[in-house]
């Protein structure tokens, strides 16, 4: 029989990893609420619609990417056209809108954290499921808001050790700026157009800023030669990115102007932005993380027009740009009985160091005390504690610590037990 295995490009996250993702999803949290941020869960399955609709049927993603399957139908109905999401930002705006949530205050601000699918091909650092730990602001037109939530990112990077990175901005306007650019743009492809690749080829017409975003070196020559947005922002979108940049200036978030920075999703209007890293094991997929505005997304699908911008980061990157550190004990303390018998009362005792918050473990199969600490010594615990029958009588333990070659034993009351530990 031929072996189990994943899908290609979904990985597993065992223990010995998951104490990094931990760490880094931990970080997360903790620094985005300090921001204000509030998570949110939405389904990993959404209508194919939610996608189509709100990403852009002429993005890689929703032209080949998504993994959309028909559901079930019930008695005499069509099955449902299902996806699962390939990014975050479009099911947080269903969920913004379907429970009514315009409107009860004036800016909300979301995060969430979970598993995206796309069906890119697999490489280091380009899943096919992937997590991405993203933000989302409802009701606030920005520019501030938008410096904000770059410089918090930044401070975030450098709060789980990354420090090396690059900020990419880049505006893209909004309605008529984009119009006028849309057109300039088509003018200066078309006499290109033979020379395109094929993808590029088949949505000049339809969305002609998809070219700028082409990975294929055909279309990045003919690219660079392109007319650049800024030179076309209304006054009103210029005025917008000059206090973005302003607002970075006063944070003293060091920033880089890229007028060819497009992303590969339709939505964005307007403050567009993505952060490289530059060091750690990152290789090729060197965005961190990206994101902008998109004011027009929640009007499109059907609520009251609300300014919106957020991000997502992808955490596999990070964890490959993270520094690696020394692991950490996994338990505080692995408990061993020297005899079968005083079973019971080790679990009693283990039980009320847990009780006290400790991490600890034990050996419950009535091996020998030298098995039992074998076991201790490779399972990552600070100590080992051992209840013998002399100990057992004057209500002690004799306590090991493993983290040090040759520690000497020593005598603790079992009431002072947690504390011991604790310290
Ligand atoms: P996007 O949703 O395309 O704006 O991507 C935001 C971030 O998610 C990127 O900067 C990456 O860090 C991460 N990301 C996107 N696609 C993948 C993928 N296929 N595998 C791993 N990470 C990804």
């Amino acid at each position: 029989m031929s072996k189990l295995r994943t899908v290609k490009g979904m990985n597993d996250v065992l223990p010995g990893e998951i104490e990094r993702w931990h760490r880094l999803e931990g970080a997360f949290r903790d620094w985005v609420e300090r921001y204000g941020f509030q998570e949110v869960r939405t389904p990993i399955v959404e209508h194919t619609e939610l996608f189509e609709r709100g990403i852009g049927e002429a993005t890689d993603i929703v032209e080949k990417e998504m993994y959309t399957f028909t559901d079930k139908a019930g008695e005499g109905k069509e099955g449902k056209r299902l996806t699962l999401r390939p990014e975050g930002t479009a099911s947080c705006v269903r969920a913004y809108l379907e429970h009514n949530l315009q409107g009860q205050q004036p800016v909300t601000k979301w995060y969430y954290l979970g598993p995206m699918y796309r069906r890119e091909r697999p490489a280091k650092g380009r899943y096919r499921q992937f997590y991405q730990a993203g933000c989302e602001i409802y009701g606030d037109p920005g520019p501030y808001v938008d410096a904000e939530l770059i410089d918090m990112l930044v401070g975030l990077l450098r709060d789980v050790g990354v420090q090396d990175v690059e900020v990419l901005i880049n505006s893209l306007g909004h309605g008529e700026t984009r119009a006028r650019y849309r057109a300039a743009l088509l003018d200066y492809l078309r006499p290109h157009a033979a020379e395109l690749s094929p993808d590029s080829q088949r949505r000049l017409e339809r969305n002609p800023l998809r070219v700028l975003d082409s990975k294929a070196p055909q279309d990045q020559a003919i690219a660079a030669g392109a007319p650049r947005i800024l030179d076309f922002l209304s006054p009103e979108d210029a005025a917008h990115f000059d206090e973005l940049r302003a607002a970075l200036d006063a944070l003293g978030t060091p920033y880089t102007v890229d007028p060819h920075l497009v992303r590969g999703l339709d939505y964005y209007t307007r403050t567009l932005f993505e952060i490289r890293g530059r060091g750690g094991d990152l290789g090729a997929q060197n965005a961190l993380c990206g994101g902008g505005r998109y004011d027009d997304m929640i009007a499109q699908l059907g609520g009251k027009p609300t300014p919106a911008i957020g991000f997502a980061l992808g955490i596999e990157r990070l964890l490959l740009a993270m520094p690696t550190e020394a692991p950490q004990p996994r338990l505080d303390a692995f408990l061993a009985a020297q005899r079968p018998e005083d079973r019971p009362d080790l679990l009693v005792l283990a039980r009320a160091l847990r009780e006290a918050g400790l991490r600890v473990e034990t050996d419950l199969r009535g091996n020998s005390l030298k098995s039992q600490l074998r076991r201790a010594d490779k399972s990552g615990a600070r100590f080992a504690v051992v209840l013998g029958e002399a100990e057992r009588a004057k209500g002690t333990v004799m306590l090991t610590d493993l983290t040090q070659r040759n520690a000497e034993r020593r005598e603790v009351p079992q009431a002072n037990l947690a504390q011991v530990l604790r310290r």
